[in-house]
């Protein structure tokens, strides 16, 4: 009884909310899938612990130490050295929250917090110290957003931002699209989420038909980091979303040993533009306390630039850009 008990709940799960919950992973699992032997240069966090996807873990070549995707996910010795220049909150943004769940800090645009859950704990990742837990999203809080909203009219973007906010059930997210439906001021929906290209799954029809009957303009901003996370499944993903109306950008982060190396730039740009997506901007490393060991200087990331932009049509190229905090938009540095 008591199994077909819990067959009928599991039943209820979609498959992309149980992959999502089985994406946490120990050390050791980790390295026995990808067939790697321990190390002592490798950690187990117990705050910001390993998390990925069995998409994403799909796209790791097993045995190979320096796979660009395993490093993203793997934690190391170097996250526990303090460097100076590196903070916990390296935008500022504790002081730029006017309310609990949105960051407004650019003119036309807010930033709503809508969930701390992403489907992947990236190692360089800037809100990896963020308070999420007060920043959780709830019905309350939603409708304090909406109040904001009204109250500036001069807001005509909203971008859901997180952790993930595609990582938000259905319901929620369905709820939310309404009521922006009714706020005439708001012209633009705008996700960014990581979900897209970590758990493809994600993007069902459940999911496409909250956004049938919207009538906003949609953007979908992916963040990738290399071309071996595009592989059909995301395509798909990516093309169906596409198919449903939605902008489709994408945000790389320019990290050490990953992608700072002008051929392996210019191959995700190809892959995501056969993915119907067009590189937004690549970001220098936001100087977050655990990440010093994926930044590279300013002068490399224009050498790097320089190579990409000879090599690549102008819509493919990404604007290479650099957050400070205070500022009334990021900064481009090419
Ligand atoms: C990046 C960012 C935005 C969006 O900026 P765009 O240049 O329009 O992509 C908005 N709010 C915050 C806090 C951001 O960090
Ligand atoms: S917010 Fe983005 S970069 Fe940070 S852990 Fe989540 S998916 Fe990765």
């Amino acid at each position: 009884m008591i199994t077909v008990l819990n067959q009928t709940v599991a039943s209820k799960k979609k498959p992309w909310q149980i992959e999502l919950s089985q994406a946490k992973l120990s050390l050791k699992e980790l390295l026995d899938y990808c067939q790697l032997p321990m190390d002592n240069t490798f950690i187990d966090h117990n705050d910001f612990v390993i998390k990925a996807t069995k998409n994403y873990l799909s796209c790791i070549q097993k045995g190979n130490p320096k796979d660009p995707l395993l490093l993203q996910i793997l934690p190391t010795i170097e996250e526990n050295k303090i460097i100076e220049g590196f903070s916990n909150d390296p935008l500022q943004e504790k002081s730029q929250n006017p309310q609990t769940s949105i960051v407004h800090k650019y003119n036309n645009r807010i930033l709503v917090v809508a969930t701390g859950s992403c489907a992947i704990h990236c190692r360089y990742c800037f809100r990896r110290h963020f308070p999420y837990e007060q920043n959780r999203h709830s019905t309350k809080q939603w409708l304090k957003t909406i109040d904001y909203l009204k109250a500036h009219p001069e807001v005509d973007e909203l971008i859901f931002s997180g952790g993930d906010p595609l990582s938000l059930a259905d319901s929620t997210l369905s709820l939310m699209i309404n009521d922006l439906e009714n706020i005439l001021t708001i012209k633009t929906i705008r996700f960014h989420s990581r979900i897209p290209v970590v758990l493809p799954s994600r993007v069902d029809q459940d999911f496409l038909n909250i956004f049938k009957s919207c009538t906003k303009k949609l953007i979908m901003v992916i963040h990738s980091n290399h071309a071996n996370e595009l592989n059909s499944a995301v395509k798909q993903a990516c093309l169906s979303l596409h198919e449903h109306n939605f902008t489709l950008l994408n945000q790389s982060v320019l990290l050490k040993t990953i992608n700072d190396d002008s051929r392996v730039l210019i191959a995700l740009s190809h892959r995501l533009f056969d993915c119907n997506v067009l590189p937004y901007y690549l970001h220098l490393l936001d100087k977050v306390q655990g990440a010093a060991h994926f930044d590279i200087t300013i002068a490399r990331a224009k050498q790097i630039y320089t190579q990409i932009q000879a090599n690549l049509s102008g819509y493919l190229v990404p604007k290479l850009a650099l957050e400070e905090p205070n500022e009334s938009n990021k900064t481009i540095i090419m």
